[in-house]
């Protein structure tokens, strides 16, 4: 192993590894399993550096052996963003990355600069916090999978619910208020529709939020990255739907919760060399 990058965040540890031939690999630990993440990093035989960040990247480093070198969570996220873009061989001048991670955090990005542009509280900690809640299911691969089966009719209220029949002023199927149908219609209580309105909830606020942001800092496109992404097909679909409703493009990308981890991953190899991280097919 040459060098590894830890993100060590809320509730996820993401890792990624550049081997000997240049390739790219990745790993992930629950936070809550700090120690055994640890212990792997120690393991690796590391002919290199490494490169930590994240909210918890301090406590990770009290409990290894090398002393790592640190990056802010931002820079981390931005650069790796931007180097997982290039490995897409997609180019943009300037987006909008929106990470929902734990919480949602969103950032401004272009060629020269990034800067935070805001956030909010809504993001995968309230689909595991608000899933749990109200059907007691805290697994986020059962809360996603159960959603894609669920149906949000009886317990979100959309536009054209209130003007049942006349014509609205803005498209009916717009949510008009999240939860707000299921006093009125007796109120499902599958666990499936339940999760596919909490689901609703996150996505709608998150792409609403990233909306605004867009177009007062200018980016034709939003990038979503962040681990409430991951095998959640329900969440990429309202959070790509609303986005481009709002006439903003929205984007995913494969590996895109790793963002964290290849930013610290480069700034290890940069400590090294100033060579960039090769982003084309050989640098995977
Ligand atoms: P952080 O950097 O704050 O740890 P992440 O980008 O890793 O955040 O995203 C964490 C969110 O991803 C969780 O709140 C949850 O909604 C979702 N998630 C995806 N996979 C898992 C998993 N295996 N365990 C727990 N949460 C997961
Ligand atoms: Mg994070």
């Amino acid at each position: 192993m040459l060098h590894i990058g830890v993100d060590a965040g809320g509730t996820l540890v993401k890792i990624a590894c550049e081997h000997e031939d240049g390739a790219i690999s990745f790993r992930k630990f629950r936070s809550s399993d700090l120690t055994q993440a640890a212990e792997w990093v120690d393991a690796q035989p590391l002919r290199g550096n490494l490169c930590l960040t994240g909210g918890k990247a301090g406590l990770f480093q009290a409990l290894i052996r090398r002393e790592a070198g640190h990056v802010i969570e931002f820079e981390a996220t931005c650069s790796g963003a931007k180097w997982l873009l290039c490995r897409e061989g997609i180019a943009l001048p300037s987006f909008l990355l929106t990470n929902v991670g734990t919480g949602t955090s969103i950032h401004y990005v272009d060629e020269h600069t990034h800067y935070r542009v805001g956030g909010t509280g809504v993001g995968g900690g309230t689909i595991l916090g608000l899933s749990a809640l109200t059907t007691g299911i805290d697994d986020f691969e059962e809360i996603v999978r159960l959603a894609a089966a669920g149906s949000r009719d009886d317990i979100d209220l959309t536009v054209g619910h209130i003007y049942e029949g006349a014509t609205p002023p803005i498209p009916g199927e717009l949510t008009a208020s999240n939860f707000g149908r299921w006093l009125q219609t007796g109120g499902s209580r599958r666990k499936e529709d339940v999760l596919a309105s909490v689901i609703g909830l996150v996505g709608e606020t998150v792409a609403t939020v990233s909306v605004h942001a867009a177009g007062q800092s200018g980016a034709a496109c939003v990038l979503y990255i962040g681990s409430s992404f991951v095998r959640n097909e329900l969440l990429r679909r309202v959070v790509a739907g609303y986005t481009e409703l709002r006439g903003s493009r929205s984007l995913t990308l494969p590996d895109g919760e790793f963002s964290g981890a290849v930013g610290a991953l480069l700034s290890a190899r940069n400590a090294d060399a100033q060579v960039p991280l090769a982003c084309g097919p050989e640098g995977r």
